[in-house]
């Protein structure tokens, strides 16, 4: 039988995408006393000079530094609950809860989703404000050793590894023990590609871009228009206007009526829209039940 496929899905990265900072330097750093300008230094050396991936080098450089005094999960957990997003964040979640679809959309099932991929550390974005809104948020993670430190890398999402949680939302395979790979025919896929979203700032994104882009999908690149280097904007600005990575770029302001939440309320209503058209045919040739008003 196949998926009713009414869900829309926005995905959205987390640093410069959701938030002007990065995690590590909002709350980890203060927290423990770290220099942040010494800790990228030594990641950007572990990169350079050993041949580290971008991700274990900063978790190896979180354990090196912290050593002893090493936290618990729970304890990077109610750090999460300091981080700070951009405008608009998270009241854009409780405004789309309500108001964001019709009364026709919602009687014919279709819902909104919200999805976090990061290669920052997901018990941060598990303890934040943001997590009631979000269905499922995927991040890099520590292992506990026996006294519940944190100790070792459970999971590590670099930028090209954040395609395949695109997939799993995709399949609906959230649970980490499903297999991704799984051949899946499209039609019993919860979420096909074109009902959804991705958000991301910049090259890192550009892997999920070119997945969205070939499935079908919608993506939208995001600059913080506060910056007076223009450094996040020069890079949409690439992306979409040289490299044709992305069609749509737009300062990150999440408030109603800025240009990012037109083009999102625009996507999903579209989406919706070809939701009920799909299904109002659906009701005609008789493959499903008619909505109950
Ligand atoms: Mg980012």
């Amino acid at each position: 039988m196949s998926a009713p496929q009414n869900t829309i899905a926005i995905v959205y990265d987390y640093d410069q995408t959701l938030s002007p900072s990065y995690m590590q330097d909002e709350v980890v750093f203060p927290a423990f006393g770290i220099d942040g300008a010494k800790f990228w230094a030594r990641c950007r050396e572990l990169v350079r000079d050993h041949g580290y991936d971008n991700e274990l080098a900063y978790m190896k450089v979180l354990l090196d530094t912290l050593g002893m005094d090493r936290p618990k999960n729970s304890e990077l957990k109610k750090l999460g609950a300091k981080l700070n997003f951009y405008k608009g964040l998270p009241e854009m979640f409780e405004q789309f809860r309500n108001g964001l679809l019709s009364a026709e959309h919602h009687a014919h099932g279709v819902t909104v989703e919200h999805y976090i991929i990061s290669s920052g550390l997901k018990v941060l974005l598990d303890g934040s404000r943001l997590q009631p809104y979000v269905r499922a948020i995927f991040g890099c993670e520590f292992d506990e050793d026996d006294d519940g430190r944190i100790m070792f890398p459970r999971r590590v999402i670099s930028h090209t590894q954040k395609t395949q949680f695109l997939f799993r939302i995709n399949k609906g395979l959230l649970d980490m023990s499903q297999d991704v790979n799984d051949h899946m025919e499209s039609d019993i896929r919860p979420i096909p590609f074109s009902n959804m979203i991705y958000v991301g700032d910049g090259p890192t994104d550009v892997p999920c871009f070119t997945v969205m882009k070939k499935n079908g999908g919608q993506a939208i690149a995001v600059y913080n228009p506060d910056d007076p280097q223009r450094a996040g904007f020069r890079k949409c600005y690439q992306l979409s206007t040289h490299a044709d990575r992305v069609k749509h770029i737009a300062p990150s302001d999440y408030r109603p009526n800025t240009h990012l939440r037109l083009l999102l309320e625009q996507m999903v209503e579209e989406i919706a829209g070809r939701i009920v058209e799909r299904r109002k045919s659906a009701v005609e040739t008789g493959t499903v039940r008619a909505p109950k008003h």
